[in-house]
């Protein structure tokens, strides 16, 4: 029997986006503080309970949302960062495919409270599978609250999936201390059921972060780096040989102020650390990568955690040999006399 195409209708799409999106409760919060950092907030507040799976509240003092707008940022394709092709190219903040609000609102359901600087008073919208269950003004103070609850609730067949709630809590701690990190000009304060795991200065200062999250022993065996060139700067802190891990979970990595999990900048910086560290052992370093824009794509995945570089084998042997070489000429590096 032939088949008739049908064009899927827009709830159906925005649920097979939120697929490739929402993996579990960490992606909807790396999306969400994302939108926080590019609406300009100076504090973070992310709460959650059971792993995320039943509630996750994040709060920003950025600039809000005006109410005549509000319903628009749940349209898939509703952005306010970028307006043609072009812009792409020249990208500065973390989001730009306008699929995140209307993705996570697919299989859940949201509360949103936002104002203005320029409002009086702040609007309420509540979804639910996507569908806008009311709209109401609400006293709010500038920036933006939102609250997603009972995810998957209408798509079982992917709430079965989600892992245990410490396995879950263990992924949203992992994307909280990256973005956090990863922007250390903001304060971030972390809630796991009432519980406060995380705040973080928000000075400015990267090593005050880095102590701040993960203690005095790693912050006292780190060595900075600050390489320029003519097309990228790379600047940081890697570990010295005394610290290191049995997995990646500590290597940090930022292009142009975005985490990424990078096979190329992660590869280098394992060979860079090759006859310093044990076998199978791994580096613990946070690295940020500035470089111009149209050098590199981060368009290839909706998640954006992989990124495409221009002569790739080129910034590979680069990254590899400026690490290295500031691992050897450290001081923190203890030097052994060859006996043989
Ligand atoms: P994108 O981030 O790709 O633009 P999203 O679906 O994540 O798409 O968000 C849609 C739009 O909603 C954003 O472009 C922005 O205008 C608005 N928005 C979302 N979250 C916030 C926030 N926390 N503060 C201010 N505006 C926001
Ligand atoms: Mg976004």
């Amino acid at each position: 029997m032939i088949k008739k195409i049908n064009l899927l209708d827009e709830y159906t799409i925005n649920k097979i986006a939120a697929g490739e999106v929402v993996e579990r409760p960490s992606s909807v919060v790396k999306e969400l503080v994302e939108n926080s950092i590019d609406a300009g907030s100076t504090k973070i507040t992310i709460e959650i309970q059971d792993g995320g799976k039943k509630f996750m509240r994040i709060t920003d003092n950025g600039h809000g949302i005006p109410s005549d707008q509000v319903e628009k940022s749940f349209l898939r394709h509703a952005t306010s960062k970028i307006l043609k092709i072009d812009d792409l190219y020249s990208l500065n903040s973390l989001g730009f495919r306008g699929e995140a609000l209307a993705s996570i609102a697919s299989v859940s359901k949201i509360d949103l409270i936002t104002r203005t600087g320029d409002e009086k008073i702040g609007t309420k919208l509540s979804l639910e599978g996507g569908n806008i269950i009311s709209k109401e003004p609400v006293g709010s103070a500038v920036g933006t609250t939102i609250i997603v609850k009972d995810l998957f609730f209408n798509t079982p067949a992917r709430k079965k999936f989600l892992k245990s709630t410490n396995s879950e809590t263990i992924s949203i701690t992992d994307v909280v201390n990256k973005l956090a990190i990863g922007n250390y000009n903001i304060q971030f304060k972390y809630i796991n059921n009432n519980k406060i795991m995380l705040t973080t200065p928000g000075d400015n200062n990267l090593q005050n972060t880095i102590r701040s999250i993960y203690g005095k022993d790693i912050y006292n065996n780190l060595i900075p780096l600050s390489i320029r060139s003519k097309n990228l700067n790379l600047d940081g802190f890697i570990g010295n040989n005394s610290i290191y891990r049995n997995n990646k979970t500590l290597q940090h990595v930022y292009v142009n102020g975005r985490y990424v999990k990078s096979k190329l900048i992660l590869g280098a910086i394992y060979e860079a650390y090759k006859g310093i560290l044990p076998i199978n052992k791994h580096a613990i370093c946070f690295l940020s990568l500035k470089i111009d824009p149209k050098k590199i794509d981060v368009n290839i995945h909706p998640t954006k955690l992989e990124i495409k570089f221009e002569e790739d084998q080129k910034l590979f042997n680069y990254i590899k040999d400026e690490i290295n070489k500031a691992l050897l000429s450290s001081t923190l590096i203890p030097k052994y006399e060859r006996t043989y």
